[in-house]
């Protein structure tokens, strides 16, 4: 049984649209990693099953209701991270 959380995918996905209007934010490896961990943290999880229909789900979910919440936890994302960066600062 192979599971996976799409979620996963949109904030991913969404992250790459929105990095654009942090211009003076850190995209490196680190900090979007961190970025995306908080948001999902605080989004529901969706689950489906990889086995069938992946495409399908997921279009089906893109500009769904979620599409608001995302960007929402997104932005508080990065402004937590922002104060809060573990990348080393060299
Ligand atoms: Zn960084």
């Amino acid at each position: 049984m192979e599971l996976k959380n799409y979620m996963e995918d949109f904030v991913l996905d969404k992250l790459d649209e929105l990095i654009p209007h942090y211009p003076d934010y850190c995209w490196c490896d680190e900090c979007k990693r961190d970025v995306a961990i908080l948001a999902l943290n605080h989004l529901p999880p969706k689950y489906i099953s990889t086995e069938k229909g992946q495409i399908l789900t997921r279009a089906e979910c893109l500009g769904s209701q979620y599409d608001v919440e995302i960007v929402k936890q997104i932005a508080a994302a990065v402004a937590v991270v922002k104060e809060h960066p573990r990348h080393k600062t060299a």
